[in-house]
């Protein structure tokens, strides 16, 4: 049984992208009148959009089409959709609720939700969260901003099953009630200011996972974060902070390398980190916020010991490819910026051959070329980038660099100068637009090859 009936409601969905689409579907099956509006028209949009009429749904699609929001009782806004658009402005003035996607699948929701935000480490923590619950024995549901969208993935839920979500700060716009009973912060740094417009707004956005939790709910936040910590003035659930740093009286932490909870007198340790199969502080910081979560579902804790010990990490983030004569290749095609590549650099004890570049974000590499002069070997520079990497490792006093003009050409350079204590790391620290469709193909390719040289 869903929580909210929104059988015989006017719907509006906007923006028919994957998880408008999925949102009208749902709403449609749940009995709303429901309208798909897109700037985009039928032939743009393509098949997505292809058999939603014959299913009931109207469509309003194109620029010229004018939607008059007062004909309908909830407008739902997909991720793509500012808050500060129009269509939500006129809706807002006119007293019609505007909801997000992630808010109708919290309303159809029978289970539980454990939910997950944070600048980065998302993914790494709902996929981790996920294996640790499954060892409960409830049916487990991971979604959000992570595969499906969450609607689709709640709609056969039942009051006895599990939910992990992950969740942007796009999606939490327009979360309403949205009340998790385990939420995590895991960090805030500047990003999507474009978006959010200031820090204050992208902290209150984020600060939704939490804000309509009741006090016997939960948030595990981040105590080394000093803005996720100001964040949690505002919490009336339970705050179980975690902290790589700093040996907590309560919380989650690590005592001489032993990831540690302590809660209410209790003390349970887990694991060692050394048993972690990710690698990195960041992968700490996203098993001790696991931890935490876990722990509050109901997870033993030798059964999270035993998830830890085996989970090999997420494609495309720090990923193990394969050891060719005795080197190791590691994707880390979800590396698109310099801040995502210095994690991964860090992970590295040095004798790194770098495989960066791509199309150019303009973003400043003072901190990364550092790292590059402390942990590279060679740095072999791919894509549009190349030249301005070229350039700012020189300023850094980075010795060997090389130009590839081909994924290929670069993993058989790699592949060429490569001794046997060396790691070979595809981390471009760019997004992959100039070469490939997008960061998975780019890691994909990279594999491909790498599986070649293997065999
Ligand atoms: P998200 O889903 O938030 O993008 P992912 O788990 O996919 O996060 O990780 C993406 C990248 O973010 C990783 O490759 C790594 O460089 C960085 N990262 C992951 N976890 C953290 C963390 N806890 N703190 C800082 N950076 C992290």
């Amino acid at each position: 049984m869903s929580k909210v009936s929104f059988a015989g409601k006017r719907m509006l969905v906007a923006g028919a992208g994957v998880s408008g689409v999925a949102v009208a579907q749902i709403l449609q099956r749940k009995g709303a009148l429901v309208t798909l509006q897109d700037a985009k028209t039928l032939d743009e949009l393509g098949d997505r959009v292809k058999n939603l009429q014959q299913q009931g749904i109207k469509l309003a699609l194109g620029q010229q089409n004018e939607i008059l929001v007062s004909d309908f009782d909830y407008i739902v806004v997909s991720p793509g959709i500012s808050i500060y658009s129009p269509l939500v402005l006129a809706a807002e003035k006119q007293g019609v609720e505007v909801i997000s996607e992630v808010e109708v699948a919290y309303r159809l929701c029978p289970a539980p939700i454990l939910a997950i935000t944070g600048t980065n480490g998302k993914t790494t923590t709902t996929t981790l969260v996920g294996e640790m619950v499954k060892t409960t024995g409830k049916r487990v549901v991971v979604g959000g901003n992570i595969g499906k969208a969450l609607s689709l993935e709640v709609e056969d839920v039942t009051e006895q099953d599990l939910v992990v979500a992950e969740i942007s700060s796009f999606q939490l716009e327009g979360a309403r009630t949205f009340r998790p009973v385990v939420a995590a912060v895991l960090n805030v740094t500047p990003d999507h200011l474009d978006r959010h417009k200031t820090m204050q707004n992208y902290m209150a956005m984020k600060s939704r996972i939490f804000t309509n939790q009741l006090s016997q709910d939960y948030v595990v936040a981040n105590y080394d974060d000093p803005l996720v910590r100001d964040m949690m003035e505002k919490a009336v659930s339970q705050v179980v902070y975690f902290s790589r740093k700093t040996e907590l009286e309560q919380g989650v932490f690590l005592k001489d390398d032993i990831i540690t909870i302590a809660w209410q007198g209790k003390t349970h340790p887990v694991c060692s980190i050394h048993t972690l199969r990710i690698i990195g502080s960041h992968n700490v910081e996203n098993a001790l916020a696991a931890c935490g979560m876990a722990f509050f579902a109901g997870v033993q804790v030798s059964d999270m010991a035993a998830v830890l010990g085996r989970f090999e990490g997420v494609e495309h983030r720090i990923e193990r490819v394969a050891t060719v004569r005795q080197v190791t290749y590691y994707n880390d095609s979800k590396a698109t910026n310099p801040e995502s590549s210095i994690k991964a650099l860090e992970a590295f004890r040095g004798h790194v051959i770098l495989l960066a570049g791509g199309r150019d974000k303009h973003t400043d590499l003072t901190e990364f070329m550092k790292l590059v002069k402390e942990k590279v070997d060679c740095l072999i520079l791919i894509g549009e980038a190349g030249e301005r990497f070229a350039q700012a490792a020189r300023e850094h006093q980075v010795e060997h660099i090389e130009r590839a003009d081909s994924m290929a050409a670069a993993v058989q350079l790699a592949h060429d100068m490569a001794q046997p204590h060396q790691v070979v790391l595809l981390s471009p620290a760019c997004a992959s637009y100039d070469m490939f469709r997008n960061y998975e193909e780019r890691g994909r390719v990279f594999k491909e090859l790498v599986h070649r040289l293997s065999s």
